[in-house]
């Protein structure tokens, strides 16, 4: 059985635990490899590296920093199909799909190239009497991600893009389900000229994250995950002194109000809840249909959803390949027979789905539900899986209170032609990003991602600015060039006369 290893220290590594996890081909259903769950030494071997190699990285210019972070793009986009193609093995989201998200993680290391404009500080000239006042951004030492299965390559880059960009040293411990492509990453980076110790993979489960959290050397965890395990890391990194980020789980709203063109929001609602068969904290989970749009929405839904090619992740004609484990796909499939003990409108049910010659698989179709209701738990919890629920609203009004009032706040949707329907609902809806006539609005790089509420906890988001602030601290300089006055001591406290 091919074992996934620790990338420490520049060079692949074995584990010291003696422990493993499955890792899973989705599409066949078979375990592919066995990964190494590292063990408290793994993780103080990855942190006592990534501190020796930090003095020096942080001392390099960040100029030369930034040349690493270009070359290092220029082998991602090389080595683009191999990895797209090794992502969609282990996750089960089909490779075109792979490689779109490991190019929305390519545009974060696309800003982080820009990183010597990033880091510039402020300057004030004659604060006082002959004295300036500057600042500077520095980098924070050792840092730590932890990041979930759907995104094994772009959350990484989200996280450690930035980080090591600003001349920190970072260990990424992936998810468990896929973590093959987390290492590829940190050999390439390397590859690109990045000294051993800079970017490291520590491999494992509850008990590295717990390792990571305890350990005195890091100075700061960003995490991203489901909501239940984000708000315990937050808490317990917090607890420690560590400066933290932790992004949640999510239930993203798509308002289609009566002017919207339908088949363009039908054609949204289809990638955005199907696409990567739900498994994308922006996913759309929830249709919203306001006044007459319902029997529309749904008539033109059933037939779309029926014909979603379901299928192998590496066959090009499949939209929709399997989920990623199968305990994932019997907890989604759970959630569909709640939805209809609680009494909503199965009318697509893609439970029974079989695929000829891949009946291991972790597959099922999409399925949806009408008349959903806010007390339902398939409206309130996150299901993370090819299942839309559609909740039909009279008006503009109780569709914008329906995301507003959710406990999850990462993305929501409008699909409208009034300017100014849309309008109001960006300003007024309680949701960290907003997509107009846009399904799944993930900002670029040189914006930031974050949701609200239960979605994310901490107060900075993902990349952008915002990551810069986040894995820098700031100094304040304040200078005086003796000029040969003596005023003698003064005894007050100074001020800026
Ligand atoms: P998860 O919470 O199960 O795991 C996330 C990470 O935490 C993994 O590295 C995992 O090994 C680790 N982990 C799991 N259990 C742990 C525990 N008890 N203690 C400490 N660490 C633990 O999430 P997942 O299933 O891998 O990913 C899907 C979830 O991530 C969904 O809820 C999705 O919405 C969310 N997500 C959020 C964003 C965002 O930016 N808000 C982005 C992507 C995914």
């Amino acid at each position: 059985m091919r074992e996934i290893q620790h990338y420490i220290d520049g060079r692949p590594t074995a584990g010291r635990s003696g422990r493993f996890g499955p890792v899973y081909n989705p599409t066949t259903g078979e375990q592919q490899a066995k990964v190494a769950l590292a063990s408290v030494e793994d993780v103080a071997a990855a942190v006592a590296s990534a501190r020796k190699a930090f003095p020096d990285w942080a001392s390099q210019t960040p100029l030369a920093r930034a040349r690493v972070m270009f070359k290092f793009k220029a082998l991602v986009e090389d080595n683009l199909d191999s990895l797209s193609a090794l992502l969609s093995s282990e996750h089960g989201k089909v490779k075109s799909d792979a490689a779109g998200s490991i190019q929305r993680g390519l545009e974060v290391v696309e800003f982080s190239c820009g990183i010597p404009h990033l880091l510039k500080g402020e300057f004030s000239d004659s604060v006082a009497r002959g004295i300036d006042l500057y600042s500077m951004r520095q980098p924070l030492g050792v840092v730590a991600g932890i990041t979930p299965f759907n995104f094994p390559a772009m959350i990484p880059m989200w996280m450690f893009a930035v980080a090591v960009a600003c001349g920190n040293t970072f260990i990424i411990k992936p998810s468990e389900k896929d973590p093959s492509v987390p290492v590829r990453l940190a050999e390439l980076f390397r590859q690109a000229g990045g000294p051993e110790g800079v970017l490291n993979v520590v491999q494992g489960d509850k008990a590295a994250v717990d390792a990571l959290i305890a350990h005195p050397d890091i100075q700061a965890i960003s995490f991203v995950g489901s909501t239940p395990i984000a708000a315990q890391v937050y808490a317990a990194a917090a607890a420690t002194g560590k400066r933290v980020q932790a992004m949640g789980g999510a239930k993203n709203h798509m308002i289609v109000l009566p002017d919207a063109d339908m088949g363009q929001a039908v054609d949204a609602l289809m990638g955005a809840a199907y696409g990567s068969a739900g498994e994308r904290c922006m996913a759309v989970s929830v249709a919203v249909a306001v006044g007459r749009t319902g029997d529309e929405l749904v008539e033109r839904l059933k037939p779309r959803v029926d014909a979603l090619k379901v299928g192998p992740s590496l066959d090009p004609a499949s939209e929709m390949g399997p989920l990623v484990t199968r305990e994932h796909l019997e907890k989604v499939k759970g959630y569909v027979g709640i939805g209809q003990q609680e009494g909503a409108r199965l009318v697509h049910d893609g439970r029974d789905f079989r695929l000829q010659g891949y009946e291991n698989g972790f597959f099922m179709g999409g399925c949806v539900f009408d008349d959903v209701r806010p007390g339902m738990r398939i409206y309130k919890e996150e299901i993370f899986g090819p299942v839309l629920s559609i909740v039909r609203a009279t008006d503009f009004e109780a569709a914008l209170r329906l995301p507003s009032e959710h406990d999850y706040g990462n993305g929501v949707a409008i699909f409208t032609r009034d300017g100014d329907a849309a309008r109001d609902f960006a300003q007024r809806v309680n949701v960290g990003m907003v997509g107009i006539n846009v399904p799944i609005p993930v900002p670029l790089g040189f914006h930031s991602f974050g949701g609200w509420k239960r979605s994310a906890f901490g107060d900075t988001n993902q990349y952008g600015m915002e990551g810069v602030r986040f894995y820098t601290h700031v100094k304040t300089v304040t200078a005086r060039w003796p000029t040969g006055i003596r005023a003698g001591a003064d005894f007050n406290i100074p001020t800026g006369r």
